[in-house]
């Protein structure tokens, strides 16, 4: 019971979801590829894919989407919302977009030129795709850490200086358009990055002219590992500690389907006023007018009174207090999870429980697969059908972290759900020699296949011995 408070919410209105026998799971998996993400949700019982978009709302947010102004221009919603976001994140323009990679894609047209490099603490697959689709090439500069497993540094997202400094040195500053920082690295398993070490990238970019822009995603979650775990930083509030990582940056690009604890919407947020300019225009092309940007009027009213709960520390504490349970309870079990547990999801360290399989078979879809067949639990693939191929010499890419991410929605499921779910991991991860192989692809897609791909055993029936 220790250290795990009590939601500080209770349930005012319900959803039902259904168990299935494991002969339904298993015609369902194979309709869908070997792909959990594409199974129908009502074919999974607790759905541990996303964190994004997958929030319950709060009865504040639900009365705000009724104030929804839904005036084509001006409306009145988008200054209640630009308020917010200017209050909490600290930007001055504040430019809507329907959800985070429209952002990306709009910063991406107005940054990038063909050859250039972009330095960051590690990859996200939207991000880098918009990137790459642009021309640039992405330089991974996040410290060696990230990429262990087992190491326990409290800031796994901090950037490597030296590794930014040979990227500018060997690019030169002008063939840098920008440094992308991400709070908290999602492909690390949601790991920080620390007010100190972000500070240090602004200096050096800054230095050379480089603007730094900020995934904001799960920045407030970025901010509670500060609280706990930065000397210095134990009595500032959650909304101070979120201020001050956004004030070293130039800009951030905002997926509010993560912290802000709606189901869609984002921002990109600005200081330049002529980038600003720019990034209107372009708005204004691919997202819509530049005070809605795709979204609805309402959408930007659940997103302002969701900015606002996102900060509060019961909030906050609460959230990750659920995820270190589930880390927690697979770790005492002797499941190989990504340590330290990270803000949003617990990562299954899919090498090291599949050890005997080759990771040509694709292991943590492997095991996305074992996990779903076992429960009904739909977890997602990181690694190496995540990573995709390299645009130059076209191979797989296999990164060095290779897990299953069990990430938690938040506000949804209860401790028993949580509870259900590690009992089932943890039978997965006690049978794994049952698994015996892999999964091959039967169908390919050029961009961010982990989504749409599709996969066959490889080399028999089933991945089971049976
Ligand atoms: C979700 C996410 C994005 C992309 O945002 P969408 O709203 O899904 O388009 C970008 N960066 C990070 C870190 C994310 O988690």
């Amino acid at each position: 019971m220790t250290g795990y408070p009590p939601e500080p919410w209770r349930v005012k209105m319900v959803e039902p979801i259904r168990a299935t026998t494991r002969e339904y799971r298993e015609q369902a998996l194979r309709a869908a590829g070997w792909n959990p993400c594409l199974l129908r949700s009502e074919d999974v019982y607790v759905d541990l894919f996303t964190d994004s978009g997958t929030n319950a709302m709060s009865d504040r947010q639900w009365s705000a989407l009724m104030r929804g102004d839904e005036a084509y221009a001006g409306a009145r919603s988008f200054y209640v919302f630009e308020e917010a976001v200017r209050a909490h994140y600290g930007y001055e323009h504040v430019i809507p977009v329907h959800q985070g990679r429209g952002g990306e894609n709009i910063l991406s047209r107005c940054l990038i030129r063909p050859g250039t490099h972009i330095p960051g603490n590690m990859y996200f697959p939207s991000t880098r795709a918009h990137q790459e689709l642009n021309g640039a090439t992405f330089h991974d500069v996040i410290i060696d850490e990230a990429h262990d497993p087992s190491c326990e540094h409290p800031f796994k997202g901090d950037v490597d200086l030296g590794k930014l400094r040979a990227v500018i040195a060997e690019f030169g500053p002008e063939s840098i358009p920008y440094v992308s920082i991400a709070a908290t690295v999602n492909m690390a398993g949601g790991q920080p990055i620390s007010v100190a070490n972000l500070a240090e990238v602004g200096e050096l970019a800054h230095a050379n002219g480089i603007p730094v822009f900020l995934d904001t995603a799960r920045a407030i979650e970025n901010a509670w590992f500060v609280q706990q775990r930065e000397p210095g930083w134990a009595n500032a509030s959650i909304a101070e500690i979120l201020l001050a990582l956004c004030a070293v940056t130039d800009g951030a690009v905002m997926s509010s389907k993560k912290d802000s604890l709606v189901n869609i919407g984002g921002w990109i947020g600005l200081r330049d006023s002529e980038l600003a300019e720019k990034a209107r225009g372009l708005v204004l092309l691919y997202e819509g007018l530049h005070t809605y940007g795709g979204m609805a009027g309402r959408d930007m009213e659940a997103i302002a009174a969701g900015i606002a709960e996102s900060v509060e520390e019961d909030h906050v504490r609460a959230r990750i207090a659920q995820v270190e349970h589930l880390g927690g309870r697979l770790r005492d079990a002797g499941v190989p999870v990504i340590l330290p547990l990270g803000g949003h999801c617990v990562c299954v360290d899919a090498t090291a429980t599949l050890s005997h399989l080759p990771r040509t078979g694709f292991t943590a879809q492997t095991l996305a697969a074992a996990v779903y067949l076992q429960a009904g639990v739909r977890g997602v693939e990181r690694g190496a059908v995540s990573a995709g191929r390299d645009p130059v010499t076209g191979e797989n890419r296999f990164p060095p972290l290779e897990f299953l991410r069990l990430a938690i929605p938040r506000r949804v499921y209860t401790r028993s759900h949580i509870d259900y779910v590690a009992d089932n991991v943890i039978e997965v991860h006690q049978r794994r020699d049952d698994i015996v192989r892999g999964l091959a692809f039967t169908y390919e897609p050029r961009h961010l296949r982990f989504f749409q791909a599709r996969f066959a055993p490889d080399g028999g029936e089933t991945i089971f011995a049976r």
